[in-house]
């Protein structure tokens, strides 16, 4: 590297520290195995929307006519583009008659949806694995690597409204039977009315968490923006749902916990006081079955869940050293859940067991419209 090059690469660290925090987090009280903490993240790692573009028409080349790139405006949908005026792109692959709908970034300063996402699709196209041979045959996939590529260009949560940029919208609140605020939500939210999937998972980032009780690193939370025995899910299609989403954390967990370095404990807010139960997220929205304006007339509806990678870019602590593990862990949760799926084993798991996924004591549900007290019974 020359003298200018490389002065001209050390004040590029130093803003980016200086932007995302350069606070040094203790490191001595956490054992090894958790995101990077060292204090700065460097996004010059994480993928762009036009790289990832790049890569999507890699892999379709590369497919041979298995993978299918497509623009939501090509569908024809009223607007098909993010508020920004960026193409939203969604990918489908597979054979299968069960329906997956896989999402990622749809904050924008949660990366790794997008690479984990992509990594799967790579494997989709080129692994001659049996695993990846029956997620082929069972499944078609739906993928949507980057759903907010407005936030992600500026590495923020929301995307920006175009009529007013001091607007800012969480995509993630915005699939509300009113309507939607930003282009991006009625785009996705038409897209979903047509494909009709049986399942979804939605790819998260949130801060560092210890697991409750111990010092030990929580690396990856499982969880569902409308809470298992919570005031809303049980309710929902005789309980179907209530009891499919606790199966699918539960194969999850018993898949990835034995591998080193993961650790997995449920999803929690409010610095672990408690569990969310939002109607307007875009799963919960799913599994709700919203009817906007009669485009979902036969009331379709589906279950989903979350994965919350630990370590997050408004922290600053996503670290290089970090990133290639957090990916792997999600692209190993991914695997595991989608043949869960395909085989049905996600099924016969026993739904009770979700209760020995690791959690704080809750004292509430954080609704739409605030707290919902509950006692810790059941938690
Ligand atoms: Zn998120």
């Amino acid at each position: 590297m020359s003298k200018k090059k490389a002065l001209y690469v050390a004040m590029i660290v130093s803003l980016i520290v200086s932007i995302f925090g350069g606070t040094a987090f203790a490191e001595a009280d956490r054992v090894p195995g958790g995101p990077s903490t060292e204090g700065n993240t460097n996004i010059s790692s994480i993928i762009t929307y036009d790289e990832m573009i790049k890569e999507l028409n890699k892999l379709e080349k590369r497919s041979k006519g298995s993978l299918e790139i497509m623009t939501l405006d090509e569908f024809g949908y009223e607007p098909g583009k993010s508020e920004a005026g960026r193409d939203l792109y969604v990918a489908k692959i597979g054979e299968g008659d069960e329906k997956v709908w896989v999402q990622g970034r749809i904050h924008g300063n949660e990366p790794y949806g997008t690479e984990s996402i992509l990594e799967v699709m790579k494997k989709l196209v080129s692994n001659g694995s049996p695993t990846y041979e029956t997620l082929r045959e069972e499944i078609t996939f739906y993928f949507i690597p980057m759903y907010n590529p407005d936030g992600s260009e500026k590495n923020i949560r929301h995307t920006l409204l175009e009529e007013s940029e001091d607007r800012r919208i969480d995509l993630n609140r915005d699939w509300a039977e009113d309507g939607f605020a930003a282009s991006e939500s009625l785009a996705y939210y038409s897209f979903w009315t047509d494909v009709k999937p049986d399942y979804a998972i939605d790819i998260h980032h949130q801060g560092l968490k210890t697991q409750y009780g111990t010092n030990k690193a929580v690396t990856l939370s499982l969880g569902i923006s409308l809470a298992p025995g919570g005031p809303t899910l049980p309710s929902i299609e005789d309980g179907a749902y209530d009891e499919l989403t606790r199966q699918m954390q539960v194969y999850v967990y018993d898949a990835l916990n034995d591998y080193g370095n993961i650790n997995i404990d449920r999803y929690t807010v409010g610095g672990g006081d408690y569990v969310i139960d939002i109607k307007g997220g875009v799963v919960s929205a799913m599994m709700l079955g919203l009817n906007y304006d009669g485009m979902n007339a036969d009331g379709h509806s589906n279950p989903a869940v979350f994965f919350e990678t630990s370590g997050n870019t408004r922290d600053g602590n996503l670290g290089q050293k970090s990133r290639g593990k957090l990916i792997r862990q999600n692209v190993r949760g991914l695997e595991s859940l989608l043949y869960g799926i395909a085989t049905e084993e996600v099924k016969d798991v026993d739904a009770e067991r979700w209760d020995e996924i690791p959690i704080s004591p809750i004292k509430g549900y954080q609704t739409d419209d605030g707290i919902i007290p509950i006692d810790n019974e059941g938690f």
